[in-house]
């Protein structure tokens, strides 16, 4: 082994054996890695800042701690990257947006400092939409990423940078946040793995709030395993967020391993067949859906039909809700504190000139939207009625997991489109995430998995969603890995790798 090519198609679960095991070396594996981000960064625009110092540094003490024979930690020296909504201490951060510009963060959020306690070598800084908001990665002041499987194309968002890196092989594991599908959706665009845990599995210290009711961190992979490894080391109570959960940590690597061998054992998947028949499912997404299904059943599962009475309401409360949220936390960047400031005349004229400059337009249309239903005289219609649907719409999945073990639905409506085909349109947009909202507003883990690729060119990854009930990411896990055992997608390289090779 060694070829720069052999280890960028290891998964990071083999990337941690073969270095803990002294068949590669940190040092080099990093290396590979740096190479990649360099060949492939003109054309994918994934990175919003690279770390080569640090990575390598990083690597070597890894390297060095080993020939020590010190214990390595699980993730010792994988090359790791991160969305840039997670603050790393010493490395700017930007939350995808010109008002975050320069911002040096002078504290370790708990996702970087878990990762890098675990061995995780930082490659750098992922591309996003802007604080977050946005599908195919186009809402941002800076360079939009290209999907590696067709690079006209958008890698989704908000994580898209995150998906595109790890898709293209310029890092072994990504992570991403999810308030509204921006791990699961990104993934399924770029035919990876995608986790959003339980609401409060993973800490949100350090990740820049969206909106903090609905946001959750989680990984992206190549396979089902990688994302157990670093679910593993991110999960946890963290007493720097009070949101966080203090439930014992499971071994999700059993649960993946249990649900390749194993299959299913008569687990029951329940499909709410209203949602599929709703304006706007793709026919390719629809097929690759109903093969998953099947996929499902011959692993031992049985497919159950489920009601979930709510589920047309979810895109509306959502975008009453996360808006809502989102005008609260974004009022404080006002030019004092952080990142940029457009200096006027006054206080006040500094403020308004910092957030006119320094937020881009749909960052700004929220702000509005937010603040518009949170005033006094709309709150009851808009906020107060969007709390009450979110509990009609919890309720909803807690009656179904009645019925079945997890639930299942194509991840996003449609395959990948062209970059600056929707740009203009953000109800479109919206409506994109139909399928992926519930689980963010109920609370719930769910995750999107490779299930396959349009029949015409250019050939675009589909992804499939499991939900689980809360803290069911074994479950989730596993099922995700007797599909994975089942198919061979995951191993495929996209388009921009074989033009290369
Ligand atoms: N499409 C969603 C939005 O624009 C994605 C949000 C997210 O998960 N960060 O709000």
């Amino acid at each position: 082994m060694g070829a720069a090519g052999d280890i960028l198609e290891l998964s990071a679960r083999g990337l941690a054996a073969a270095i803990r095991g002294g068949e590669l070396s940190a040092s080099e594996v990093a290396r590979a890695y740096l190479e990649q981000i360099d060949a492939l960064e003109p054309s994918l625009h994934a990175y919003r800042r690279v770390t080569p110092e640090l990575a390598l540094a990083q690597a070597a003490a890894v390297d060095d701690a080993r020939r020590a024979g010190q214990a390595l930690g699980p993730l010792a020296g994988v090359p790791v990257a991160l969305k840039d909504i997670f603050v790393t201490e010493g490395v700017e951060t930007t939350s995808g947006s010109a008002i975050l510009a320069g911002w040096i963060p002078p504290y370790q959020g708990a996702h970087a400092r878990r990762l890098a306690e675990a061995g995780a070598v930082l490659l750098g800084k992922l591309t996003m939409d802007e604080f977050g908001m946005g599908s195919a990665n186009e809402n941002t002041p800076f360079e939009p990423v290209h999907n590696p499987w067709a690079l006209s194309h958008v890698a989704g968002g908000s994580s898209g940078g995150s998906a595109a890196a790890v898709a293209a092989r310029s890092c072994a594991l990504a992570l991403g946040s999810d308030t509204g599908g921006s791990i699961r959706q990104p993934a399924s665009l770029c035919n990876l793995v995608g986790l959003k845990p339980t609401y409060g599995r993973v800490s949100r210290h350090g990740m820049i709030a969206f909106a903090s009711s609905l946001d959750q961190a989680g990984p992206m992979a190549r396979e089902v395993g990688d994302a157990a490894l670093a679910l593993g080391v991110l999960a946890g109570a963290d007493p720097l967020d009070a949101t966080s959960l203090d439930a014992p940590v499971p071994d999700y690597l059993a649960a993946v391993d249990q649900g390749a061998r194993g299959g299913l054992d008569g687990a029951k998947i329940g499909v709410h067949r209203g949602a599929l028949e709703l304006e706007g499912l793709d026919a390719d997404v629809r097929a690759r859906f109903e093969a998953s299904l099947t996929r499902l059943e011959d692993a031992g599962a049985r497919v159950v039909d489920i009601e979930l009475p709510h589920f047309e309401h979810a895109v509306a409360t959502y975008y009453v809700l996360a808006t809502a949220e989102a005008s609260s936390n974004l009022a404080r960047y006002d030019g004092v504190r952080y990142g940029h400031r457009s200096a006027a005349d006054s206080l006040r004229q500094t403020y308004e000139a910092t957030r006119h400059d320094g937020f881009g337009p749909e960052v700004k249309r929220r702000i509005l939207l937010g603040t518009f239903v949170l005033r006094a005289e709309s709150y009851a219609d808009y906020y107060g009625r969007a709390m009450k649907v979110r509990t009609l719409i919890a309720r909803d999945y807690a009656r179904a997991f009645e019925r079945c073990d997890l639930i299942a639905s194509p991840t996003a409506p449609i395959p990948s489109w062209p970059l600056g085909a929707k740009i203009d349109d953000p109800l479109a947009l919206y409506l994109l995430d139909m399928f992926t909202i519930g689980a963010n507003l109920a609370g719930l883990p769910a995750i999107s998995i490779p299930a396959g690729f349009t029949s015409a060119a250019p050939r675009l990854p589909i992804g499939v969603q499991l939900i689980g009930p809360r803290l069911a990411e074994p479950a989730l896990l596993g099922a995700a890995a007797a599909h994975e055992a089942r198919c061979d997608w995951h191993r495929e390289q996209p388009q921009l790798l074989e033009a290369r090779a």
